[in-house]
């Protein structure tokens, strides 16, 4: 651990950072333009370069910025990433939740745990970063709408193809107590528009119910989930060890006695390996063109039936010689690997070749819940990383 670092200034300035983000009001699907925008400012102060990428009406940003190496010596740059947006708030919070409180030894607000506490630590290190002798750079990857199936980050990393940025060490900061994860199944999901014809229900023969080839399709799909249980892979190193599926929701009609022209299915699968997701949509798909539609079209043409991908967040697959995981455990002396259950962005940045661990501060048990918080030792426990980081990063 180096000695020049002040590591209790350090802290105070990532309260005061997570303090400002937690008041940025990002949900998903939201405009986080003035968040992206305090990070960019901030960073490209310390003489970061950077760039931005934008969904289509430009509501929602992404940020990718460097901090470049003074001598490069062909190591792989590290890639700090997190995303900026948050879950919804309900009204049942004791604190306001876009107001970071501090009581006892933790902090409360929406994100502070998932995952705005790893960005204020990652910006409270930056100016370290740009003082150092750095012989690697240090990317900084903020990304939007991560918690709804993963929208924003196959937009930068789209760009960073692009680029040929597509090598590095890529440390996804949610949060996970420090520990290393380095892996976790897809999660895909769908939502599938039936549309029939209305009639009046003493004359079902002249109409096509669509609430009834809705409740037929989420009956196969329930069929299939039998299926993925069998095609569970030898070494599964997931819990349970199949890829799942699940029907979500189910939304059609208007009344007992009309027969309804329109429904839609919520459902959505978790595969452990690519094969079944491509294997579950292709069963599904058939049954859905070979079987219910030519049935609806018989009584009216116009019948229709759509899938809309909702997001196709891929899994996460474990690598045993992993850099990043090395790094990680070099750093944290902590050689334990674990998987979780929830999904995030690691697999984008593995997709393209970047070595990626997911490792951050504060714990999933408190994310996505009322009173969120991080506990302050936390981010005592990242920044110290952060610190070896640099200490890894620094020509001799
Ligand atoms: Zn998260």
């Amino acid at each position: 651990m180096s000695t020049e670092i002040n590591l209790e200034k350090l802290f105070d300035n990532s309260i005061k950072i997570l303090t400002d983000l937690i008041g940025f009001r990002t949900i998903s699907g939201e405009d986080n333009n003035n968040l992206i925008n305090y990070c960019e400012e901030y960073l490209n102060k310390l003489g970061a370069t950077s760039f931005k990428t934008f969904d289509d009406e430009k509501k929602r940003v992404n940020l990718f910025a460097t901090i470049k190496a003074k001598k490069p010596n062909g190591i792989k740059p590290i890639i700090l990433s997190g995303h900026t947006d948050t879950v919804p708030v309900s009204k049942s919070w004791s604190t306001d939740p876009f107001k970071a409180t501090i009581k006892g030894d933790k902090l409360y607000g929406r994100g502070s745990c998932d995952m705005k506490g790893f960005i204020a630590c990652a910006l409270a290190f930056a100016p370290i970063y740009s003082q150092t002798n750095l012989n690697r750079d240090i990317h900084f990857s903020f990304t939007f709408d991560e918690e709804t199936a993963c929208l924003g980050a196959p937009i930068l990393i789209k760009e960073l193809k692009k680029r040929n940025i597509k090598e590095g060490i890529c440390i996804v900061g949610e949060p996970t107590k420090m520990k290393i994860i380095d892996a976790h199944k897809g999660c895909y999901e769908y939502t599938t528009y039936f549309e029939g014809l209305a009639g009046h229900s003493s004359m079902p023969h002249k109409g096509v119910s669509a609430v009834e080839f809705a409740t037929r399709y989420a009956n196969k799909l329930i069929e299939l989930r039998e299926e993925l249980k069998k095609r569970v892979p030898k070494d599964s190193i997931f819990d349970p060890p199949f890829s799942t599926l699940q029907v979500g929701g189910i939304f059609g009609g208007i009344a007992h006695n009309v027969i309804a022209d329109k429904c839609r299915v919520e459902w959505e699968t978790r595969p452990v390996v690519k094969e079944d997701g491509v294997f579950l949509n292709q069963q599904i798909d058939k049954y859905a063109n070979e079987v219910l539609l030519p049935e609806m079209k018989k009584i009216f043409p116009q019948s229709n039936i759509r899938k809309e991908i909702i997001g196709e967040v891929i899994g996460f697959d474990r690598v045993e010689k992993s850099d990043a995981c090395e790094l990680v455990s070099s750093l944290t002396g902590d050689n334990s690997r674990e998987v979780v259950s929830f999904g995030t962005e690691a697999g984008l940045f593995q997709e393209i070749g970047i070595s990626t661990v997911v490792c951050g501060p504060g714990s999933i048990e408190q994310a996505h819940k009322v009173d969120e918080f991080i506990e302050l030792n936390e981010i005592k426990k990242c920044l110290n990383f952060l610190n070896g980081i640099k200490s890894k990063s620094t020509i001799n």
